[in-house]
């Protein structure tokens, strides 16, 4: 074992020799990536230095030399000799100094090379790319595309900007492009490319996004930018937007091409007064049209309260007596068809009114149900997005104290999904609710991620079995041990059951049979209109009051 003083210096020797290799190549790849000029100048210097060398070794120059000094004093050689070495030591200076001057000046013609290339490609107002980029840029993309994936271009042109440089200048309207690239280049930030062709014309690209939903949601989105004012200097501008779209998915197209059908596009919506975006494409553009006219009818239905609550029995299922209704949206084209609630309480929430929907139904129900004979249970459903503000119990509060409704004859449906997204905050809304003395009910029950913890931690009071497991009960086991299992869970954490969906009296009587108590479905009855459901009680309630006198009658008699 050598001593640990050895091994040290050992240790620190090799360090040394290994950073002095790496210092070695690192001076080696510096030579060779010099610029061959300077290389070849640097190798004839080392050469001649080489030369110099060995004829002075050979001549024994330097004694020579000084002897010779020595003998000529007079001559004052030496110090001639002197001045030339300082003057040459002065040269090196000077040539050092020249170079790095030189360098500093190359790199100064770069930097403005590239700043011309940079303005050559780039809107001097907005710093956004111009044509010629956006151009190059729409050729790669085209080409990636044109091979397996999908390319969209949008051209934006503002609708009211030409008032907006009359009446305010043109400074505030410079300001405003300003502005709305910087929105425009936010909101498409990473996907893509925003550019301005001039004027108040931009062209935005978009990489990879085919789906007409997630597309429909992007141009939304660039369209919501010009729903509010923008603020220049003191001034608050609103200027609208009209958006033409064009897609290019696994063809090969052309820059030119691809903004001329954007272009196309961009005019049918002007001309046509279709809204706010068109696309290039027949079917995506008869789709986004029918889509954006439904978007229009719920806004509009909603504003004017034109959704109506329609109600389906709640029943128990031993007695068969009604003690509630589930209260469900319909919605009434002009045409007099009615959109199915699937399509038009998810646009609704994606559209932002699905609070204003729930409250106005909520509103009306209450109303309409407070004075009903029997006093029976309303049902609402309460969408996910709802249960993410936090202010739902108040509101839902507000509404029953303004229609006097008692809160104790109403029930809030919750879907699992609503779950899932922040567990605490749904829980202390849900809890809040129970607080008020409305009852929870886990909606779709089976269909979605409900966990144990979601049925013990959460204040449910039922538990509403999903109507698919329901409606294939008679001929599926599978489907039996389910509802079976359910039926034994609900039972054990004391929470009521309902079935959904029965259709036929086997299937109600299989349920009883199994252990559960209410269900709802079109055998008890379909959804039907207020005025319908108030018809019918108090038409049960007179037979009650019949029946009652009739027996009173009998028993006076007897
Ligand atoms: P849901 O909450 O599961 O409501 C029950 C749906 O099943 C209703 O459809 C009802 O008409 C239907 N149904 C009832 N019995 C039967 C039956 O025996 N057989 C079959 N095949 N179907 C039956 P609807 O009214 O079309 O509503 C569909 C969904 O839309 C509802 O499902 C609910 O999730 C949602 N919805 C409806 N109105 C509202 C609302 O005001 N707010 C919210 N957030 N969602 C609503
Ligand atoms: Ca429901
Ligand atoms: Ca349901």
């Amino acid at each position: 074992m050598p001593h640990p003083l050895l091994q040290h210096y050992v240790a620190k020797l090799s360090r040394t020799a290994q950073g002095a290799a790496v210092q070695l190549r690192a001076h080696a790849r510096a030579f060779t990536n010099l610029a061959p000029p300077v290389r070849n100048d640097l190798i004839a210097l080392a050469a001649f230095a080489a030369i110099a060398y060995i004829v002075s070794v050979q001549f024994n120059l330097f004694e020579t030399l000084t002897a010779f000094l020595r003998a000529n004093e007079s001559h004052q050689a030496d110090e001639i000799l002197t001045a030339v070495l300082i003057l040459s030591i002065g040269a090196i200076v000077f040539a050092g100094r020249r170079l790095n001057e030189s360098v500093r000046d190359l790199e100064r013609r770069v930097a403005l090379e590239e700043k011309a290339r940079s303005a050559a490609m780039h809107d001097a107002l907005t710093g956004l790319p111009n044509r010629r980029k956006l151009n190059v840029a729409l050729a790669e993309a085209l080409t990636v595309a044109a091979t397996g994936g999908a390319v969209t271009v949008i051209v934006a042109d503002l609708d009211r900007f030409k008032p907006v440089n009359d009446l305010y200048g043109h400074a505030a309207g410079d300001a405003l492009l300003v502005e709305v690239a910087n929105a425009l280049r936010e909101e498409v930030g990473d996907d893509g490319m925003v550019a301005r062709l001039g004027g108040d014309e931009f062209v935005i690209v978009l990489n990879d996004i085919a789906e007409i939903d997630a597309l429909m949601e992007r141009l939304a989105r660039l369209s919501a930018i010009f729903d509010a004012p923008f603020a220049i200097g003191p001034n608050l501008v609103s200027v609208g937007a009209t958006l033409g779209a064009a897609v290019a998915a696994n063809e090969a197209t052309t820059p030119e091409e691809i903004l001329r059908r954007a272009d196309v596009a961009l005019y049918r919506a002007k001309q046509e007064g279709r809204g706010r975006f068109s696309f290039f494409e027949e079917a995506m553009d008869a789709r986004v049209q029918e889509r954006l006219e439904l978007e229009r009818q719920l806004r509009e239905a909603v504003a004017s309260d034109a959704i109506t609550p329609f109600y389906q029995p709640l029943v128990d299922l031993k007695t068969s007596v009604t003690y509630g209704y589930e209260v469900l949206s319909r919605l009434r084209r002009p045409d007099g068809r009615d959109i199915a609630p699937e399509s038009f309480i998810h646009m609704a929430e994606e559209i932002g009114v699905i609070g204003d929907l729930t409250f106005n139904i909520l509103r009306r129900a209450c109303r309409e149900a407070r004075d009903w004979p029997g006093a029976p249970l309303l049902s609402v459903n309460i969408s996910p997005v709802q249960l993410r503000d936090p202010m739902l119990p108040q509101k839902l509060m507000q509404v029953l104290t303004e229609t006097g409704f008692p809160p104790g004859r109403l029930q809030a449906e919750i879907t699992e999904s609503a779950l899932v997204a922040d567990f605490d905050e749904a829980r202390a809304i849900l809890v809040s609710l129970r607080n008020l003395g409305v009852r929870i009910a886990l909606d779709d029950f089976g269909t979605g991620y409900s966990s144990l913890r979601h049925l013990r931690e959460l204040p449910f009071d039922s538990l509403k079995i999903d109507r698919s497991f329901v409606q294939d009960l008679i001929d599926n086991a599978e489907s039996q041990t389910l509802v079976q299992t359910i039926v034994d869970l609900a039972r054990n954490l004391g929470l009521k059951l309902t079935a959904e969906g029965i259709e036929t009296p086997t299937c109600a009587q299989a349920l009883e049979l199994i252990g559960c108590e209410t269900g709802q479905g079109f055998w008890f009855g379909r959804p039907a209109s207020g005025e319908t459901v108030r018809r019918q009680l108090i038409e049960v309630e007179a037979a009650r009051e019949a029946e009652a006198l009739r027996r009173e009658s009998s028993h006076g008699a007897a």
